[in-house]
């Protein structure tokens, strides 16, 4: 039987597999050619992988906290020309809660914690301050050998303790000396002592990191991906139908619905899951990554105004971060979205105790008070959520995109790509990956 074909198969409707659509027809009306054939294929029931909203009692969630930091306008105004509703851009005001140390208690600070340690109190900012000043003697030395060892010796072992360590093991759910130094890559607030030096002058710039301010749509993350899904032809996307199978040689996908024949195959599944379906060897061992399950929790009454998300240290509380959709888009009920890190793998997670203990360290840390009442509540696990970038994970996913290049498929995208990056990552490697592949 004759199979249907199309230029192009792309695997997975998010956003990185509906920009490649987007691009590769605007790609060829450059070149004054025809559309391509596109057939985009996703396994759920919408569109948008984990750039996907819920609204529920009257409160907008995502799947968990999504915030806009365009590097590159003319790829913001690219989304926005293709959007109706209102876009916010909002200046960031995060904090941190530190981990308590011996003899002293958690406290809150700015963020980024690395500029603002002048914020702690004093036995906890000398301290901090020694360590740096240490720290900065060595920061020529050999390079680190792993993330944890990276952030003892660049920022010494008080800023450490105190949040850089808990923090980001709540985070990724691992032991931190296993992951690459560079696991964050530009994600990563790096400091100098010269820069935390600077950061004490009142009239410090005290905007800092890769987020200073962020954007953020009406009707949440998802009016992204309509803008995505705007241009494309009807039934370019074929929802609930799931792809199980890759035969290379013949270059056919087999999904839970048919046979596809196609010229070139773009995928944005997780790299090790595109390898299975596929059958080629390879180290299935290098990709490991943790689970995030989120809570979004709507309640009757406001709650803190004054802030957009808090990194959580503490490795009492259950969460690694809380945001308020509430002082991000006003409202006057307070909207959270809740945080936490899992291990790979394992056991499927209490959602009824966890969501108990989540409501429990929140009241410990003052975000809910007694008056307040839930009205709403949701969760998600997204799992991949953080990939644990290792130096095995990262030679075995170049070594497996480059082999699988060579059978004209291209793996895309954070998990396709299997790594640390943001919508607008994915924007650019598809719009990149467009301009190569379509003739
Ligand atoms: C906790 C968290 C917070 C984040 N916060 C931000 C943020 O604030 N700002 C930001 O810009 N980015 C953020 N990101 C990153 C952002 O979510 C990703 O960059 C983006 O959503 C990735 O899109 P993608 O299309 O590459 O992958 P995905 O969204 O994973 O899309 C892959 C698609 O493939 C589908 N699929 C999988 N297997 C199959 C199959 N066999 N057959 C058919 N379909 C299949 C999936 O259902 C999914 O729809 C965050 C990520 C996480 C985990």
């Amino acid at each position: 039987m004759e199979l249907e074909a199309f230029d192009f198969v792309v695997v997975g409707a998010g956003v990185s597999g509906l920009s490649f659509a987007n691009w590769a027809r605007e790609e060829a009306a450059r070149r004054g050619r025809a559309p391509p054939s596109i057939l985009v294929v996703e396994r759920e029931r919408e569109p948008g992988g984990y750039c996907r909203t819920v609204k529920r009692h009257g409160f907008t969630w995502d799947f968990a906290g999504h915030f806009f930091h365009f590097r590159h306008a003319e790829v913001e105004a690219w989304l926005r020309a293709r959007m109706s509703g209102a876009v916010r851009t909002v200046e960031r005001v995060a904090r941190v809660r530190t981990a308590p140390t011996t003899g002293s208690p958690s406290s809150e600070v700015d963020y980024p914690f690395q500029t603002h340690i002048h914020q702690l109190d004093q036995a906890g900012f000398i301290a901090c301050l020694a360590d740096l000043h240490q720290a900065s003697k060595h920061v020529d030395e050999a390079a680190p050998a792993s993330f944890k060892s990276m952030l003892l010796r660049r920022f010494g072992a008080a800023m450490c303790e105190r949040f850089l360590v808990p923090y980001n093991e709540k985070l990724y759910a691992c032991d931190l000396d296993t992951l690459d130094v560079d696991a964050m890559g530009r994600f990563f607030p790096h400091a100098s002592l010269d820069e935390v030096l600077a950061a004490l002058r009142p009239e410090a710039d005290v905007r800092a990191g890769y987020n200073a301010s962020f954007s953020y749509p009406e009707g949440g993350a998802a009016e992204y991906v309509r803008a995505l899904v705007r241009d494309l032809p009807e039934r370019t996307v074929a929802l609930e139908e799931e792809v199980l199978a890759i035969d290379l040689a013949e270059r056919v996908v087999t999904t839970s619905q048919r046979k596809l024949r196609y010229g070139q195959l773009v995928t944005s599944v997780p790299l090790p899951a595109t390898l299975r379906a596929t059958g080629l060897p390879h180290d299935e061992g290098a990709f490991t990554s943790n689970r995030v399950l989120v809570f979004n929790l709507g309640f009757d009454k406001k709650g803190p105004r004054d802030v957009h998300w808090v990194y959580v240290a503490d490795p009492a509380r259950v969460f690694y971060r809380v945001g308020f959709y509430d002082n991000i888009i006003p409202a006057n009920r307070m909207s959270l979205y809740v945080e936490i890190g899992l291990p790979p793998g394992g056991e499927r997670p209490d959602v009824g105790v966890l969501q108990q203990r989540v409501l429990a360290d929140l009241a410990a840390e003052g975000i809910v008070h007694q008056g307040q009442k839930l009205v709403a509540h949701h969760h998600v696990v997204m799992s991949p959520a953080y990939v644990h970038l290792t130096q095995r994970s990262i030679a075995e996913a170049a070594r497996a995109r480059a082999e699988l290049e060579g059978h004209g498929v291209f793996s895309v995208g954070r998990y396709g790509g299997w790594s640390y990056c943001a919508i607008e990552d994915n924007l650019l490697e598809t719009r990149a990956l467009a301009a190569r592949v379509v003739r």
